[in-house]
């Protein structure tokens, strides 16, 4: 059974439940070429569940034999006001945190998927497809880009600037609540930059957001 709670970076526990994981696809231009898609002309929007987040420090698991399992790196924002067609100052102002997230995706499935013109929930909603970070408050942000990077046993993987965004944060979460409502404890994943690839057994995945957040994680 699923047993996600959100935390800050003490430890302490964010008293807010999470309701879903709203994502964008194709959020960096770089990331978009690497898998040949084209890039959108507007912001390409799915949901993960709740049941599909963990605790980013727990050991890595997922389906087996649906093919490979890639990890994409992306900057997760913690909402805390409900937003309904907000405003860009209301979107702002609702932004609680920033942590880290890997939006787990059956790659293969997700390929099969897309091709037969499907949701994509299969490959991207699985139990343990959101692993989440704690959570660092947005009051230690200056509002400048904002910087995250993976390394895998040691070497860089993916390094994520938020000035390369086609949809930069704001913007995006003011889309967002123009389409369904975003309540306090939802997530916000705001798009993996380039050198997403499939995770392996065994890898140690590091994680760094600014100098404010470190996580380390291993895949079974
Ligand atoms: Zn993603």
């Amino acid at each position: 059974m699923p047993d996600y709670q959100h935390h800050w970076k003490d430890g302490t526990p964010v008293h807010l439940p999470l309701g879903k994981i709203v994502c964008i696809g194709r959020n960096y231009a770089e990331h978009a070429r690497e898998l040949n898609n084209p890039v959108p002309d507007e912001p390409l929007l799915f949901i993960k569940p709740a049941t599909s987040a963990v605790h980013i420090t727990r050991p890595l698991d997922f389906p087996r034999n649906q093919g490979e399992v890639h990890f994409e790196t992306e900057l997760a924002v913690l909402i805390g006001r409900p937003l309904t067609r907000a405003s860009a100052s209301e979107a702002e102002s609702a932004i609680l945190g920033y942590g880290l997230a890997l939006d787990l995706t059956l790659r293969e499935l997700q390929s099969k998927l897309k091709d037969k013109g499907q949701p994509w929930e299969r490959a991207k909603g699985f139990d343990g497809a959101c692993p989440l970070s704690p959570f660092v408050s947005a009051e230690k942000f200056s509002g400048a880009p904002i910087h995250f990077t993976l390394d895998i046993d040691g070497n860089r993987q993916q390094t994520g600037d938020t000035g390369d965004m086609l949809n930069p944060i704001v913007p995006l979460i003011v889309h967002i609540s123009s389409q369904f409502t975003l309540l306090p404890g939802d997530v916000v994943l705001t798009g993996t930059p380039k050198g997403v690839g499939p995770l392996i057994s065994r890898q140690t995945l590091s994680l760094e957001l600014e100098d404010l957040l470190f996580v380390e994680t291993k895949v079974v």
